[in-house]
């Protein structure tokens, strides 16, 4: 085979496994970062990303009131300056909040190997807006490497991980094709991942939110418990308690 060949064969490589170490939802090879629980209780977490994101946050909040559900939001920072009061009202109703940096920029990973500005700046802003100090984190892109595990540790942070609920939830699919998905992804222990905003953009999330209500009943029917992720994996969720 001509040197091209085996060249672009070793960049793939190389590129394949630098995705599964520092982006693949269940690679622990730097460290913890939970993605479920072992158990055989019908116990699962469901996790928004990326709101507040009106309207879309506001249905959502109440479809989970509806159903009597808490569930888990990894907020990037910068909405919460937007939507102050959305990010209090979703703690108010006693769902949890977690950091997911301040702007969601995956390129800023790569600016300093730490991510501390990212994670500090979230944390004030948070603990501001909310007073409430996380004790959870959740990377844009699910992003991990040791000196951002290391940093998380030290900042008192827990990354949190999960299970994709949907492929076609990024493309703005119907409920109904995000539902069907999700039902098929949820096991017990299980830490699943919804989208009710995008990044920092805001937009269309009619199709996720939607899901919610069409799969809460049917897993209550299958006698599945819905718990905030610091319940199923027993850690804290906030520093300031
Ligand atoms: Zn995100």
């Amino acid at each position: 085979m001509p040197l091209v060949i085996w060249t672009i064969i070793f960049l793939l490589a190389i590129l394949g496994l630098a995705y599964y170490l520092t982006v693949w939802f269940k690679t622990q090879a730097f460290g913890y970062f939970p993605y479920a629980v072992k158990t055989n209780k019908k116990i699962i977490a469901l996790t928004f990303d990326d709101g507040p994101n009106p309207p879309y946050t506001n249905e959502l909040l109440e479809i989970l009131a509806k159903h009597q559900v808490l569930a888990t939001f990894f907020m990037p920072a910068k909405n919460l300056e937007k939507f102050p009061e959305l990010a209090r009202e979703i703690v108010a109703a006693g769902h949890v909040i977690g950091n997911h940096s301040y702007c969601h920029q995956f390129s800023n990973h790569f600016k300093t190997l730490k991510f501390e500005k990212e994670i500090t700046r979230a944390q004030t802003v948070i603990e501001s807006i909310t007073g409430k100090k996380p004790a959870l984190y959740r990377s844009p892109w699910l992003f991990k490497q040791p000196w951002l595990l290391k940093n998380l540790k030290a900042h008192g942070l827990t990354p949190v991980a999960g299970f994709f609920s949907s492929n076609w939830e990024v493309w703005k699919a119907p409920a109904e094709t995000i539902a069907k998905d999700a039902l098929k992804v949820v096991a017990p222990g299980r830490i699943i991942i919804f989208h009710d905003g995008f990044d920092t953009q805001g937009g269309y999330r009619a199709g996720s939110v939607g899901a919610i209500d069409i799969i809460i009943p049917e897993l209550k029917k299958q006698g599945y418990e819905f718990l905030t992720v610091d319940k199923l994996l027993g850690v804290n969720a906030y520093q300031n308690l």
